[in-house]
C-alpha cells in the first residue's frame, strides 16, 4: 500500500510519515501542492492524505486537479480551517473523508483503514482468502488459525496480493508498493519475498506469470485437481 502524503508541516509530516510506516504503508511525502500533484499524476498510489494549506498550490486545488483528470483514488483531508466552509468545500471537491487538526493518530489510521475497506468494496475488516486471514488493523496474519510471523515487506507484498485476488499485478506495481522512492530496489528482492511468502503459506498460493508479474488466483480458478 503505497500513501502520498501532502503537508507542510514538517513536525507534523515527519509524525505522520512514522505513524504510516508503522501501519504497514510506503509513504511518499511531498511538501508542497505541485509536487504532490505531480507524484500523484506520474505514479500509482492507493490513498492520499492532503493537507488544505499547503504552499504553491493549496490541497483543494491538488483535489480538484485530480478529480478533474479522472484519478478517483481515495482522499483524505487534513484541515486546520475548523470551519463548516471548508469541511463542506473538501467533500465537495471530491475528498472521501476529513480530519481536523489536531488529530489522534489511532483515528488516523482507523479512517485510513475504513477507506481502503470501502474502496475494496470490503463489509469486512480483515481480509479473508482460503485458511490465510490478515487483519490490517492489528497487522496479524493467520493461517488455519496460527499466527504466521512476517517481516515488514513480506506482510505488505501479501496484503497487496490479497487485496486484488483474480488479478495481475505487475512487478512495477508491486515494487512501487513496497519501495518508496528513496528506497533502493535489489533486482531479485520482490522475488525472494515471493519465494518466502510460498513457503510459508502454500507453494501455488502465488502464480507467477512470465513477464508479466504475479498473482493470487480465485479459488475457482485453480486447476480441478487442487
Ligand atoms: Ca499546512
Amino acid at each position: 500500500m503505497r500513501v502520498l502524503l501532502a503537508e507542510d508541516d514538517i513536525m507534523l509530516g515527519e509524525a505522520l510519515q512514522e505513524a504510516l510506516m508503522k501501519q504497514g504503508f510506503v509513504v511518499d511525502w511531498m511538501k508542497d501542492g505541485n509536487s504532490a500533484l505531480h507524484a500523484l499524476q506520474s505514479e500509482h498510489f492507493d490513498l492520499a492524505i492532503l493537507d488544505l494549506g499547503l504552499p504553491r498550490r493549496d490541497g483543494m486545488e491538488v483535489l480538484s486537479e485530480l478529480r478533474r483528470l479522472g484519478n478517483d483514488l481515495p482522499v483524505l483531508i487534513l484541515t486546520a480551517r475548523d470551519t463548516l466552509d471548508a469541511r463542506v468545500a473538501g467533500l465537495d471537491a471530491g475528498a472521501d473523508d476529513y480530519l481536523l487538526k489536531p488529530f489522534d493518530m489511532a483515528e488516523l489510521s482507523a479512517r485510513l483503514r475504513a477507506l481502503l475497506r470501502r474502496r475494496a468494496g470490503r463489509a469486512h475488516t480483515t481480509i479473508q482468502h482460503e485458511d490465510i486471514v490478515l487483519d490490517p488493523a492489528s497487522q496479524q496474519v493467520t493461517c488455519k488459525g496460527q499466527p504466521v510471523v512476517l517481516p515488514r515487506r513480506e506482510y505488505m507484498l501479501l496484503k497487496e496480493l490479497l487485496e486484488h485476488v483474480g488479478e495481475v499485478l505487475t512487478r512495477d506495481r508491486l515494487e512501487t508498493s513496497l519501495y518508496g522512492w528513496m528506497d533502493e530496489v535489489e533486482s531479485n528482492s520482490l522475488e525472494v519475498h515471493i519465494h518466502h511468502l510460498r513457503k510459508k503459506f502454500h507453494p501455488e498460493l502465488i502464480r507467477t506469470l512470465r513477464g508479466v508479474g504475479y498473482m493470487i488466483p480465485k479459488p475457482a480458478d485453480k486447476p480441478a485437481d487442487h
